[in-house]
């Protein structure tokens, strides 16, 4: 058993944290506000070989695995600089096409996405099937060598900035009936794909959308893999690095607000000289999050492990913990360090109530408490799906 990172990696943590901090939280809240993308940030971080670190060097990419890109969110997370689209683009769109993608399909995408040059996001959601990915509406037919898609989605990250989107469709098993997903490569400008904004409560530069797909006519090779049969196990090649990245962020925005709350608290004096850190009524609830933050931690770096091992199944029951853990952990920490901080808290400049929404939706998306506490009901202790 080995608790540490290699030296590479530690080089990796560094190195990222620098660039975060050269940027910060501020100018992350500032892209947000004016309604403009982090893309200075991005660029530089894509130039620097950051967004690749998980794709094969023969696309231009760094040749690790999820624990490095693992590591590049939470740092910049850490640095004040969430990033959602780290989740969708290098973890989801990059871990799918590199498994399932023909060698058309990477060589056409990874080298940009491992620069950072391009962004390919992902639409599984829909208004009607939500949680319950089984009822998806979105329906992929043959037309000729053509396929046609039509549906509906809803809260896609990041379409605004991506060439591309991941889109999950279904086609209809004739022999069972049930769902046998298709996963496509869909340009974003494809004629028949519109788009409207959401309005979420998120200080983010990052946007959601809601998608209509209304006969958007694709070649043969925009099918993910060449094959109807690479849909199902390509969609579940991409839920581990979501589940284990998305926690990376979480315990990174943990770690940024404990750290932004105990520097104040160290030095911020109103009952005379002693600060009011010294109070356990201060102190305490700081240090119980970051205690939770840190086995979030554990357990992030566990599954990470796992899945780099090529143990999926494994992978799968400690990522989902870990998404569970940090999700809890992020939540915790940013309502803490706004207590702690009193009035300062909620002040922008402080920077610490601007990720209140970000770790609120953190305990929904990409997939709810709720829902992982029914995988590990169901796969770890063995209880019967009342669904
Ligand atoms: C900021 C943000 C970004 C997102 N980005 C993307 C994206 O890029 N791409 C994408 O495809 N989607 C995205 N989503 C969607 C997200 O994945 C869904 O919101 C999430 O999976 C929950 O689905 P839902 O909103 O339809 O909730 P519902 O399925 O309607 O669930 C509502 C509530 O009921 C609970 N619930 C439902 N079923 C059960 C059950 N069987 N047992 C117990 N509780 C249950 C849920 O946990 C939840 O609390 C994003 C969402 C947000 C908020």
């Amino acid at each position: 058993m080995n608790f540490d990172l290699t030296p590479e990696q530690e080089q990796l943590r560094d190195a990222v944290g620098a660039l975060g901090r050269r940027y910060g939280h501020d100018y992350f809240v500032a892209k947000a506000k004016a309604g403009e993308h982090t893309t200075e940030l991005w660029h530089e971080a894509g130039r620097l070989g950051y967004l690749g670190v998980n794709i094969p060097t023969e696309y231009g990419g760094g040749g690790g695995g999820i624990t490095e890109l693992a590591l590049v969110c939470e740092e910049l997370a850490a640095a004040g600089c969430p990033l959602l689209l780290l989740v969708v683009s290098p973890a989801i769109a990059a871990t799918v096409i590199t498994k399932h993608g023909t060698d058309e399909q990477r060589k056409q995408h990874l080298p940009g996405l491992a620069d950072g040059s391009r962004k390919i996001v992902f639409a599984i959601t829909e208004p009607e099937a939500g949680s319950n990915f089984h009822r998806l509406g979105t329906v992929a037919r043959r037309d000729g060598d053509d396929w046609l898609l039509s549906g509906r989605k809803c809260y896609i990250s990041g379409v605004d900035e991506a060439q591309h989107v991941l889109v999950v469709a279904r086609t209809d098993d004739a022999t069972t009936g049930k769902l046998k997903p298709a996963l496509f490569i869909v340009p974003t400008d494809a004629p028949g794909l519109t788009r409207s904004k959401l309005d979420l409560e998120i200080v983010s530069p990052e946007n959601q959308f809601l998608l209509y797909l209304d006969d958007v006519r694709l070649p043969a090779d925009a099918l993910v893999g060449g094959s109807l049969d690479a849909g199902l196990p390509a969609l579940f090649s991409g839920l581990n690095p979501e589940r284990i990245t998305v926690a990376a962020m979480g315990a990174g925005t943990g770690r940024y607000a404990i750290e932004r709350a105990s520097t104040y608290t160290a030095t911020r004096r109103v009952w005379g000289g002693r600060s009011i850190g010294s109070h356990q009524g201060v102190a305490h609830p700081l240090a119980h999050a970051a205690v939770q933050v840190e086995l979030a931690r554990l357990m992030i770096y566990k599954a990470a492990t796992r899945y780099d091992a090529g143990r999926d199944l494994e992978a799968g029951v400690s990522g989902n913990m870990a998404k569970y853990a940090a999700g809890e952990a992020a939540a915790l920490a940013v309502d803490t360090a706004v207590q702690a901080l009193g009035g300062a808290g909620m002040t922008t400049e402080y920077g610490v109530a601007t990720l209140l929404g970000a770790v609120r939706a953190g305990r929904i998306a990409p997939v709810s408490r709720e829902m992982i506490l029914n995988f590990v009901a169901q796969q770890v202790l063995n209880q019967e799906k009342s669904y």
